[in-house]
């Protein structure tokens, strides 16, 4: 087999795309090389070989030292240099490279070959004892650390001290003898530490560090970032050998690194750092302060430092035509290494540049009307998911502040506001036009609407997962959550952290991108919404054939998601409307109702609530779709809890205490998740159906005489399991519709649907779909019943199964597309058997995740429907699946 793959001379074996052989930097290398680029000579030695080495008890082939043998001797004819030759040394540097970069990862060994004889031979032939034994140190450093396992500090301690003894400061005032003191005492320093000898062999130093880069694949760090970045094992690592350049030969040398476009911002300026006289990572580890490259790069910088562009003009020129030679061949931003010896040019790595979103938006843009790249392929380059870190508030980068504490960055976004400890008292001040900030020590269900009246909400206790956590991302608030060095006092209404104490009404801002709180307020910059994001958007609205709506069920959400380009609500969830302050006595008065009577009673203060909340809704929505869903959670939901609520409940009703406590007894279900509630409340009760459905058909019909705007409302029943029990309820809603119609002398068009999120459901399809007229996958219910697993549940072991491999993906996450997304398939073609044109939707979690998206595409779904703040989101991953 051929293990070992050489490139030089402006020539390689390997090529860019063999990056899984290669490895991403052996890959590129080839490719400079190939394209003519001054690329010192080398060989790289396969991922495979190290495959090999892991499964033959870490040795290697039989014929892999000949194929060592024979690239090191094209690399010695190609410089004209010997390995270990004592007059004329080659030296080499060992690179590691796994086919995505990986830091964690062997670090580098430079001037491999180097010996006490061949240090001699370097400073001959160099006229330059200082370089060569400058030179010689780092590679002793290097090795012995790498290879040798000898601490840095051990030789950092070495140079510090000769440092202090000779008075110099920087490590360039060091003359040839001063190295090579320290090179003397680096080596005892080594046999102490190994109890041997530095190797003076350079054979026996190359496999030695070929070795470590083999072994550094299943050292702790590496193998815990493989984990966190899901990259198989099987991958392995390859090695890269490669003739050294020398950028710490004299002042006509350096090394740098540089970015072919800026990659904070994304414009189209060449951007980059370089060292004079400076080997390696010296650019990066900080010993001196880098210059800038060019004279722009200086000005922006504040540097007072020459360029490159000003200090060596001829090479920066070449180097600026390798830019836009990289560029254009690999047609993506370059993240580029260099260095120059003695006035030359030499290239040492090429790969995509890292970027963040605001740049990678830019770049897209821009090389797509530069025509480098075609629109397709600037979609397909933005990660849908990066997008939610634009799409918010962020703390203005100019701004002074004061760190309060810390917790998870739970939901992205910041804000400021006051505190408020209470969800009510969030909600009071915000109707007064304050801004608010909801502090917790957890949120429940009850505080929803406290979280929505705050803009921002943060927590002590609760992981990313917790109640507060979930709820604010859906709702695209900024979120802090398990900030645990906080205390609160609910009673005294204070927060303490640090020595601080904050009261309610004091201002605090939060960083939900970072988890951070200030004190005070910290002033945020609007998220740009036109500008490149807006071209890249429309582009992708061209190219997408889903639609995408927004689940939404208050005006605030309507809005945010219309501004976002939803094109309709895909879910309002009723129960939302019943939780308000102003309503929930109501709710309660019906549930606590002993007779159709005075459930009818109580609906009938509700109906003008509903009919004002569908209103407002339709108008924010100017006409665009809107998908209602019947009233679904188990009434024991809107129960009261402490005694005094259900005391005002007992007033309210007209009931005692004891009657309403028996009510809350006898609603009480074992597993409300599969008992009485969606289409069986409306089973049961179909006054509360009629009563939705009256407020749903009086709000068209008011909105239509105040705006003439015609709304075709989508009225949706949730949890169906038999064509019958649509049949049922359809009844009522036809009626009502028609009753509606009579009374207020209109007449309007509307649905009637119902979600999909029982497996019977699914498999009755093709009956169902004789009654309804459109079909929204609820993919939450759905994977619960096709799981048996409850989500407020698996928490505690769902951890379990994706590390022990079960299960990929957390399925509330992303769709399992093997089981509920075969009955999505199924529900599908028996749907459209019954109806070929009907409107199929889905609405879970699952609406705005990026693969599930790709999965709703398949099935051929009309549109899908997910929280505002994932719009952009599930626009771009929708344009992303139909191309
Ligand atoms: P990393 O993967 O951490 O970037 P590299 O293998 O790219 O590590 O090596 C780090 C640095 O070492 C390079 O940026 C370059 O400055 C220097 N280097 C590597 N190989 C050579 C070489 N053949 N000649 C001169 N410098 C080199
Ligand atoms: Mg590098
Ligand atoms: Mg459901």
């Amino acid at each position: 087999a051929q293990w070992v793959y050489s490139f030089g001379e402006g020539k390689a074996e390997g090529s860019a795309d063999m990056r899984n052989l290669l490895g991403g930097k052996g890959a590129n290398l080839a490719e400079m090389s190939n394209l003519g680029l001054p690329v010192p000579p080398g060989f790289t030695v396969t991922t495979e070989l190290c495959t090999y080495y892991y499964a033959n008890d870490r040795k290697y082939p039989d014929e892999l030292k000949t194929q060592v043998d024979k690239a090191l001797a094209e690399v010695e004819r190609i410089v004209g240099f010997k390995f270990g030759d004592a007059a004329n040394p080659l030296l080499v540097s060992v690179r590691s490279g796994a086919r995505a970069s990986m830091p964690g990862m062997m670090d580098t060994v430079l001037n491999l070959g180097l010996n006490d004889v061949t240090v001699e031979g370097l400073a001959k032939r160099s006229g330059d004892a200082r370089f060569a034994f400058d030179s010689y140190r780092r590679f002793i450093q290097m090795y012995s650390n790498v290879v040798l396992d000898v601490d840095h500090h051990h030789f950092e301690e070495i140079l510090d001290r000769h440092k202090d003894e000779k008075g110099h400061s920087l490590d360039t005032d060091l003359t040839a003898d001063d190295w090579k003191e320290v090179v003397a005492d680096y080596k005892a320093e080594v046999k102490h530490a190994t109890g041997k000898d530095f190797p003076q062999d350079p054979t026996e130093q190359l496999w030695g560090a070929v070795g470590a880069v083999f072994a550094s694949w299943m050292n702790q760090r590496a193998i815990v970032y493989r984990r966190l970045n899901e990259i198989p094992e099987s991958w392995g690592t390859a090695v890269n050998i490669q003739a050294m350049v020398f950028g710490n030969m004299g002042t006509d040398c350096a090394t740098g690194v540089a970015f072919t476009r800026d990659p904070s911002t994304g414009a189209n300026e060449f951007y980059g750092e370089y060292l004079i006289n400076a080997q390696g990572e010296d650019v990066v580890a900080g010993i001196r302060t880098p210059q800038q490259i060019t004279i722009a790069g200086k000005k922006a910088n504040h540097s007072t430092l020459p360029s490159m562009e000003e200090s060596m003009p001829q090479t920066f020129a070449e180097l600026s035509a390798i830019r836009e030679r990289l560029e254009r061949h690999f047609r993506d931003v370059q993240d580029i290494e260099f260095t120059v010896q003695s006035g030359k040019l030499y290239m040492l790595q090429t790969r995509s540049g890292k970027r963040t979103t605001q740049a990678a938006l830019k770049i897209a843009v821009d090389m797509a009307r530069e025509g480098l790249i075609t629109e397709a392929e600037a979609i397909q380059r933005i990660e849908p998911k990066s997008l939610d870190q634009i799409l918010h508030p962020t703390l203005d980068p100019k701004a002074a502040r004061t760190m309060l504490s810390r917790g998870l960055p739970a939901s992205p976004g910041a804000a400021s506001g006051k505190i408020v400890f209470s969800a009510d008292k969030a909600e009071d001040l915000a109707n007064k036009g304050e801004a608010v900030m909801l502090v917790r020590i957890e949120t429940s269900p009850e505080d929803i609407h406290g979280m929505h009246a705050a803009k921002g909400i943060l927590t002590t206790r609760g992981g990313m997962t917790s109640h507060a956590a979930v709820v604010a991302r859906g709702m695209g608030r900024p979120c802090v959550a398990g900030a645990g060095e906080i205390r609160i006092d609910y009673a005294a209404g204070t927060l303490t952290v640090g020595g601080k104490q904050l009261k309610e009404g004091d201002t605090i801002t939060i960083d939900g991108g970072t988890g951070e709180i200030f004190q005070g307020l910290v002033p945020t910059i609007e998220p740009e919404l036109s500008g490149d994001f807006g071209t890249l958007m429309g582009w992708a609205d061209k190219m997408r054939t889903m639609k995408v709506r927004t689940n939404a069920e208050t005006p605030l959400d309507a809005r945010t998601a219309v501004t976002f380009g939803a094109e309709g609500i895909g879910l309002c969830r009723t129960e939302h409307m019943f939780f308000d302050a102003d309503r929930i006595i109501a709710v309660r008065e019906m549930i606590m109702a002993d007779d159709e009577k005075g459930r009818r009673a109580a609906l009938d203060k509700i109906l003008p609530m509903q009919r004002s909340d569908f209103a407002e809704l339709f108008k924010i929505m100017k006409g665009l779709p809107v998908t209602i869903r019947l009233l679904d959670p188990p009434l024991h939901e809107f129960l009261p809890h402490t005694e005094a609520e259900m005391a005002e409940v007992a007033k309210a009703a007209g009931k005692d205490l004891a009657f309403v406590k028996g009510r809350g007894a006898a609603l009480h279900e074992s597993n409300p998740m599969l008992g009485h509630r969606g289409c069986r409340l409306g089973v049961t009760y179909p006054e509360i159906y009629e009563m939705q459905a009256r407020a749903i058909f009086e709000a068209v019909a008011e909105v239509k005489a105040a705006t003439g705007e015609s709304i075709e409302p989508e009225v949706m029943i949730p949890l169906v399991a038999t064509r019958k029990e649509l049949d049922l309820l359809k009844a009522v809603i036809d009626r009502v519709a028609k009753e509606v119609e009579a009374a207020k002398g209109v007449s309007f068009t509307y649905l009637v649907g119902t979600m999909i999120e029982l497996p019977r459901a699914a498999l009755q399809a093709r009956q169902i779909a004789e009654s309804a007229e459109f079909f929204s996958f609820g993919t939450n219910d759905l994977t619960q019943t096709t799981f048996g697993l409850s989500r407020d549940d698996a928490g505690s072991f769902l951890q379990s199964y994706i590390r022990q491999g079960i299960l990929e993906e957390d399925p509330f996450v992303s769709l399992d597309q093997d089981g509920v997304g075969e009955l999505v398939q199924i529900a599908a073609e028996r749907g459209r058997q019954t109806r070929p044109d009907i409107k199929l939707g889905i609405c879970g979690e699952h609406g705005g995740d990026p693969s599930s998206i790709a999965f709703c595409q398949s099935v051929g779904l009309t549109y899908v429907s997910c929280s505002p703040y994932r719009v952009p989101i599930a626009r771009l991953a929708a344009a992303q699946a139909a191309l």
